[in-house]
């Protein structure tokens, strides 16, 4: 494990040395030609998984989701989404930039939840006035929020109905899926199209997957070229996601049960605010004091720990013994703050 305990993501995490082995040991080719069978027993898999036709392996999230939205959309369409997920707020309107795709931003709730009627409201009437709405994109976990199912299948169902494609950015789907004990495809059922993030939870060093029908992961390959994201012996990458399927998913259960153990000893200390109800997966939100905050990042530096502003992301490279240590960190600050 790296020397730092690093909560400010769980794409910090280094490849341990099982996973490298695995991606030296890997059979490779050249995945422009469709010829690397490690890319291409990754991508089948995780199509299977999640219930889909096919899979197309991406460099990050990032492009994976954008591609998406091009798939979907042509200029002058649009994608209603959420003011606070990542493909509005996070990815610097990729989309609008690249596609002149049209972002429409819905409100969320404090646990990233969308309304139905919003997406309803939202969806846009043939008239020249008006954006033509053509894809409604969701996001699972939110802030390590599993969201509920019933908005989900409303959500979907109104799209749907609207003749809308839907699209879940699924960066941490597995940590909602173990998280809820559904499987990936029953999660998944009511969206057209599912970016997979490897490099979080799973603790790969890059890699993201989207699934969804033939033809749109076909049109995507064409747009995946154009952005510069084909990559040849790729299957070093798709060989660290094959071992983090093996071996990383079940396992974002502990990542889980450490963030609550965390979350509940953080929720004793009154300066810190803590919200338990937030608290489905591993991700912590703290809201100390802004005047304290930069000493108290000072405080868990000098115990060997890193803090984000106020998320505590749980993963990997933090076990049990690591979270007893930030909790006494935490406990020692305030402790004579009272
Ligand atoms: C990290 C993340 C992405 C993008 O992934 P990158 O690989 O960093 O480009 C997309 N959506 C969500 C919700 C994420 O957390």
């Amino acid at each position: 494990m790296p020397k730092l305990i690093d909560y400010r993501s769980d794409t910090l995490t280094l490849p341990s040395d099982a996973m490298k082995q695995a991606m030296i040991e890997a059979s490779i080719g050249d995945d422009v030609y469709g010829e690397d069978p490690t890319i291409i027993e990754l991508q089948e898999r995780l199509a299977k998984q999640f219930g889909k036709e096919a899979g197309l392996f991406f460099p990050s999230g990032t492009q994976s989701n954008l591609v998406a939205m091009l798939s979907h959309c042509q200029r002058g369409e649009e994608v209603i989404t959420a003011q606070e997920y990542h493909v509005f707020t996070y990815e610097a309107r990729g989309a609008s930039v690249l596609g002149g795709v049209a972002l429409h931003p819905l409100p969320s709730s404090a646990y990233g939840t969308i309304s139905p009627a919003d997406v309803k409201a939202a969806i846009k009437v043939d008239d020249p006035h008006y954006a033509v709405s053509k894809l409604l994109s969701m996001e699972n976990t939110v802030s390590g929020c599993v969201q509920p199912d019933q908005v989900i299948q409303e959500a979907t169902q109104i799209a749907h109905d609207a003749g809308l494609k839907t699209h879940l950015d699924g960066a941490r789907v597995f940590n909602a899926s173990i998280a809820s004990n559904t499987s990936p495809a029953e999660l998944c059922k009511h969206f057209d199209t599912v970016s997979i993030c490897l490099s979080k939870g799973l603790g790969t060093p890059a890699g993201s997957v989207l699934v969804g029908d033939k033809k749109t992961i076909h049109y995507a390959l064409r747009q995946r070229k154009m952005l510069g994201g084909g990559m040849r012996q790729s299957g070093m990458l798709a060989a660290a996601g094959l071992y983090a399927l093996d071996n990383n998913v079940e396992r974002l259960a502990v990542d889980h049960n450490n963030a609550k153990t965390l979350a509940e000893a953080l929720a004793k200390i009154p300066q810190l605010n803590v919200d338990l109800q937030r608290v489905h997966s591993n991700m912590v939100f703290i809201h100390p004091d802004a005047a304290e905050q930069k000493e108290l990042a000072a405080h868990m530096k000098s115990h060997g720990i890193i803090i984000g502003q106020e998320r505590l992301v749980l993963h990997l490279d933090i076990d049990e013994s690591r979270v007893s240590k930030t909790i006494e960190a935490f406990q020692s600050f305030y402790a004579d703050r009272n």
